[in-house]
Parts: structure tokens; C-alpha cells; sequence
């Protein structure tokens, strides 16, 4: 059971799909984790239901959306061919395997573009921008401990493999660390086994498409 989560702020942005792709990734891998979570989302989502519902005239409700879209021949089907997961999907929950796979084209963790990070410690960007690394895997050895480091902006840490411990806490395997931009810290790798991490540097929320994906997120289940 997840011991840390994503704040209330980010689920209610999430379930209303005003987080960015990656933090959106990050959060739906966690919830694969965390049936606490998994409630507080529902919950949002009744609500941004209920408000898109309210807003939006009687013949555009969520209901009347989706029978549109489900009668839809053009739709595009429901059910589109999963990509290929290789070992990707031994460490990542599905949602995030599949980002990544987006992101990278690689379904295995091998083929990803490791590089040095410290001793133990390398890392993969998968998404960057000119400020640099917006999104990256980590991949740690047990033992490794990582060079003390601060950062530009908050940043959310999933840990999918293995632990680390920093000054805030332990973080294990679905945990979610939030650190704010202000943290300074030097994580240490338990001992039980190799610490895979997907880590998201947060930029400001984007709520561009949100009805859209309201809609999209209610009749996908
Ligand atoms: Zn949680």
C-alpha cells in the first residue's frame, strides 16, 4: 500500500484532465497502486461530470456526448492494438509503459538512452526541453546514493522498483514523492533490489481540451 500520494490538488486536476500528458501518466500509473487514490478520483470525476453537465446545454450533456460518439462510425474502436510491452512492462504499470513506449518507441528498458548519473546511477530522458529534463526514468542500483541535488521546480517521483530514503522519508515501490522546488537532498538506495523511478518535473497546469477529456475519460470506461 502506498505510503505517499499525489496531492488532492493534482487528483482533482487529473480527474478533470487538466494535468500535463506526463503528470497524467505518473498518476494513473500510481493509482494502479493505490485504491485511495482510485476513490478520491471517482469522486472528482462525478464532480467535473456533474459541472460539464450543468454548464453545458441539455441537448450537449455527457450522456447525449458519448451516445454521439459511440454511434459514430468514424470513432475510432475502443479496443486499439496494444503496443509491444517488453520489459518495460515488468517495471511499469501499464499506463506508463505505454507513455514511455510513446515517448521512446523502445518496449524494453534496455533499449531506452541511459546515461551516467552518478555511481550505480543512470537515467533516461524522455522528454526535455531548453531548460532541460522535464520527464526521466532513473534506474539505481541498491546501495547507490544519489549526488546531493536541488531543483528548479517541484517535481513528483514515482517509485515503480525497490526504495530510496532521503531526509522527507522512505519512498517505495507506487510511492509518490513531492518535492517542492526548494528541496535540497541526496536520496540512498535500500537495499532491496534495483530502484526504478519515472520522475516529472511539474510546469504549470494546462487546461486546454479539458471537456474533451472529461468526455473522453467517461466513456472510456
Ligand atoms: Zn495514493
Amino acid at each position: 500500500m502506498a505510503q505517499y500520494h499525489p496531492s488532492e490538488d493534482l487528483l482533482a486536476g487529473y480527474a478533470s484532465g487538466a494535468v500535463d500528458e506526463q503528470t497524467e501518466a505518473l498518476i494513473a500509473a500510481h493509482l494502479t497502486f493505490c485504491p485511495a487514490c482510485r476513490r478520491m478520483v471517482t469522486e472528482h470525476e462525478a464532480i467535473a461530470g456533474a459541472l460539464l453537465e450543468r454548464e453545458s446545454a441539455p441537448s450537449a450533456s455527457v450522456a447525449g456526448v458519448a451516445a454521439i460518439l459511440n454511434a459514430s462510425p468514424s470513432r475510432a474502436p475502443s479496443t486499439f492494438n496494444e503496443p509491444p510491452l517488453g520489459t518495460l512492462s515488468k517495471i511499469a504499470p501499464q499506463p506508463l509503459a505505454r507513455y514511455v513506449y510513446e515517448k521512446t518507441g523502445e518496449a524494453d528498458t534496455e533499449g531506452l538512452n541511459w546515461t551516467f548519473y552518478g555511481p550505480g546511477i543512470k537515467r533516461a530522458i524522455l522528454v526535455g526541453d531548453e531548460k532541460g529534463a522535464l520527464v526521466r526514468l532513473i534506474k539505481a542500483e541498491p546501495g547507490a546514493v544519489f549526488p546531493d541535488h536541488g531543483h528548479g521546480s517541484d517535481e513528483l517521483t514515482l517509485v515503480l522498483t525497490g526504495a530510496y530514503r532521503d531526509q522527507t522519508g522512505r519512498y517505495a515501490t507506487g510511492d509518490v514523492q513531492c518535492a517542492p522546488a526548494e528541496l535540497s537532498h541526496q536520496p540512498i538506495v535500500e537495499d532491496d533490489g534495483v530502484c526504478f523511478a519515472f520522475v516529472v518535473s511539474e510546469k504549470p497546469a494546462n487546461p486546454k481540451n479539458i471537456t474533451a477529456k472529461i468526455v473522453q475519460r467517461l466513456i472510456g470506461r
